[in-house]
């Protein structure tokens, strides 16, 4: 697919950072060209057209650039979901474990309802952790989350499989070893 393979070529791999041994998968070049951010746009366009999702929502803080776009595209609505302490509203809260401590997010109480059928979307699938504790927010909420969505999956580090697990769709764009 020459799409998909332009999307991949797009993608830089930084070694070593944030820390030695990672290799950062960065989709900065993928929103500065405007050829690879409008076929980067299109494939989610494409891929929820028929569905009619009622809103998307956005994963703190590189969702928020892909979804609120694609949002705009298919004329619903974005709804943020933040790290802890930036929503001024009533919030409910999600916490997971990262490798050394843990991550809280959260969702203002009236951004979804039991109407809503939301994709959930990210830039990148790595343990999976954030995705779940997002899936959670919009499920306390009511909401229905009908697919996850997000541009690369890292298989290796198992967060594809436990999202699954879980019982949410997920439709990634590539994928690296
Ligand atoms: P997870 O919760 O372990 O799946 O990590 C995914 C979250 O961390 C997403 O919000 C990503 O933006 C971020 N993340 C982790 N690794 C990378 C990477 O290599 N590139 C870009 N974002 C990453």
């Amino acid at each position: 697919h020459s799409d998909l393979d332009f999307i991949r070529q797009q993608i830089r791999t930084v070694p070593d950072w944030p820390s030695a041994g990672v290799q950062f998968r960065d989709i900065t070049p993928l929103l500065s060209s405007p050829k690879a951010f409008r076929v980067l746009i299109d494939q989610f366009v494409h891929r929820y057209f028929d569905a009619r999702p009622t809103a998307i929502a956005g994963l703190d803080a590189r969702g928020f650039i892909i979804g609120s776009v694609l949002a705009y595209e298919l004329n619903i609505g974005f709804v943020p979901i933040r790290k802890k302490g930036k929503l001024p509203f009533t919030t409910v809260q999600e916490s997971y474990e990262l490798e050394y401590g843990s991550a809280t997010v959260e969702i203002h109480t009236d951004a979804v309802g039991p109407q809503d059928r939301v994709v959930l979307i990210d830039d990148l699938i790595a343990t999976g952790g954030t995705m779940l504790a997002g899936l959670r927010l919009l499920q306390r909420l009511g909401a229905e989350v009908i697919e996850g969505a997000a541009i690369v999956d890292l298989p290796e580090l198992g967060g594809s499989d436990r999202i699954r697990a879980a019982g949410l769709p997920l439709h990634t764009l590539v994928s690296f070893e």
